[in-house]
């Protein structure tokens, strides 16, 4: 295959949780890329770190599970070697990312410097084909299936459609008050909670959605009716980028 980029090299991180639908979006770049993209890992599931850290589950304060995952898999991969890491945090975000403590790697931030807004990102994956991932049909990111960072609609979009998986995530919980233990993925709510919650969930989300995009002035047909889904009020946070696609 030939690059379109002449010496850059992809990298993901996968930590074995990713959604389908993430494995798809990353085979569906590599051939428009016209290079492989080397997929990194931890060398343990999900599971063996949980143990290691207690069955504490990883939060916006005490997010382990992206250091021992994502982090640290690339930093063994890049070693000693001088590199440019590209941080796709657009100009409309006001964060910084995953910046390596090694001086080795040179964080870059090509949108922040070119001014590159989210619309901007929209048009550009559609103008040259390759689109928006599936999963921004109920999903705002990428990343491990039960991510802290989702909002509770999007607890609702892997219930709908991937139920299993949402299964899988409220088998992860412990909430035993007689020895104080109370680890949920969203902070105060058990799975079971949003599960029997969904209907009232869905109809708060999409009345945050049409009062945003009311005030949102869209200046395109395709802000108006572009499917990535908007951030509602009860996001949990900025998630992380070293993270997401
Ligand atoms: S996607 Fe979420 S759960 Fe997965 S490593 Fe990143 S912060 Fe942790």
């Amino acid at each position: 295959m030939k690059g379109k980029v002449a010496g850059m090299e992809y990298v993901f991180c996968d930590t074995g949780a990713e959604l389908r639908e993430t494995y798809a979006y990353l085979d569906r770049l590599e051939k428009y890329l016209g290079e492989p993209i080397v997929r990194l890992n931890s060398g343990k599931p999900f599971e063996y770190w949980l143990d290691v850290n207690s069955g504490y589950l990883p939060s916006p304060r005490a997010r382990w599970c992206t250091k021992v995952m994502k982090i640290v898999p690339f930093e063994n991969y890049v070693g000693d070697d001088i590199v440019h890491s590209y941080i796709g945090i657009r100009a409309d975000e006001n964060r910084e990312g995953y910046v390596s403590t090694k001086t080795s790697i040179i964080p870059k931030y090509p949108f922040k410097e070119d001014g590159i807004r989210k619309a901007d990102v929209m048009r550009i994956l559609e103008k040259s084909g390759l689109g928006i991932p599936e999963y921004y049909q109920w999903r705002s990111r990428s990343g491990c299936y039960f991510c802290f960072f989702q909002q509770k609609n999007e607890w609702v979009g892997l219930l709908e459609n991937h139920p299993d998986l949402f299964e899988r995530s409220k088998k992860f919980e412990k909430v035993e008050p007689s020895q104080g233990k109370y680890f949920t993925w969203v902070a105060g709510r058990t799975l079971d909670h949003i599960e029997e919650n969904k209907e009232s969930i869905k109809e708060k989300a999409e009345a945050a959605r049409a009062a945003k995009l009311a005030r949102a002035k869209p200046s395109t047909l395709f802000e108006l009716f572009g499917t990535a889904p908007v951030e509602v009020d009860d996001d949990p946070g900025d998630g992380c980028v070293v993270c997401h696609v």
